[in-house]
């Protein structure tokens, strides 16, 4: 078990965190968020000025942040030069800057590195929205999680507060955005399980995926 890489997909609110967290959880694994790494690097753009929406100014600035994940399920960290970051990459400024962001080739390089450092020799579930075709292609486990948008929204919007039309909204503009961008835009990655969470409880979901992991572990 301690060599696996579980990769798992999906846009936002579909349940990807607290099932990935669960799921390691459960397995004794490590948990990396990409998403808030992602996150990290859009609030550290904001801080220092840097126009979000333009990828030249963001690529030349993009080995300059020092980003530091804390890969334990039952409490993960997200550090920006030494500083607490876990409150401030949820803020809307960094909602309505991260997809853009997460655009510009020069910022998923240097993410990249970072993140197949920390997967190392494996032991960890891992998710985002280009593990298992980018990051992570041989991950013998690989999940895509999809869930209806309203879904969706109401599941954000009770975990982070606000109402339900406007987090939709900015959900499909980030979607709109990871679908569409050039460089490892959200996809399903070739032999994923997709898994549409919306009729289901979040414990159902994770003990699915539980039990896929078993199976590919009996399969090794
Ligand atoms: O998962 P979360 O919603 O926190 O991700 C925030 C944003 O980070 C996504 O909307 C996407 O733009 C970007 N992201 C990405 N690739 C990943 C993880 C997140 O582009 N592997």
């Amino acid at each position: 078990m301690s060599s696996l890489v579980v990769a798992i997909d999906g846009p936002s609110g579909s349940g990807k965190s607290s099932t990935s967290r669960g799921v390691a959880a459960r397995l004794g694994l490590r948990y990396l968020d990409t998403g808030a790494m992602f996150r990290a690097m859009t609030w550290w753009m904001l801080r220092h000025d840097v126009d979000v929406h333009d990828p030249a100014a963001v690529a030349a600035r993009v080995a300059e942040p020092l980003v530091e994940s804390g890969t334990d399920p039952l409490g993960p960290t997200i550090h920006v030069d030494g500083l607490d970051a876990s409150v401030a990459i949820r803020s809307d400024e960094v909602n309505a800057g991260v997809s853009p962001v997460s655009a510009v080739p020069e910022v998923r390089a240097r993410l990249l590195e970072l993140q197949r450092a920390i997967i190392g020799d494996g032991g960890i579930v891992v998710e985002g929205r280009d593990i298992g075709s980018v990051v992570a292609p041989d991950a013998p486990v690989k999940i895509y999680l999809s869930a209806d948008p309203q879904a969706r929204a109401v599941r954000r919007a009770a975990e982070a507060g606000g109402d339900v039309a406007t987090t939709q909204e900015s959900l499909l503009a980030r979607d709109r955005i990871d679908s569409g961008r050039t460089t490892a835009p959200l996809v399903m990655a070739d032999g994923a399980v997709h898994i549409d969470t919306t009729p289901y409880t979040l414990d159902q979901v994770i003990s699915r995926v539980v039990a896929l992991v078993e199976g590919a572990e009996a399969r090794a």
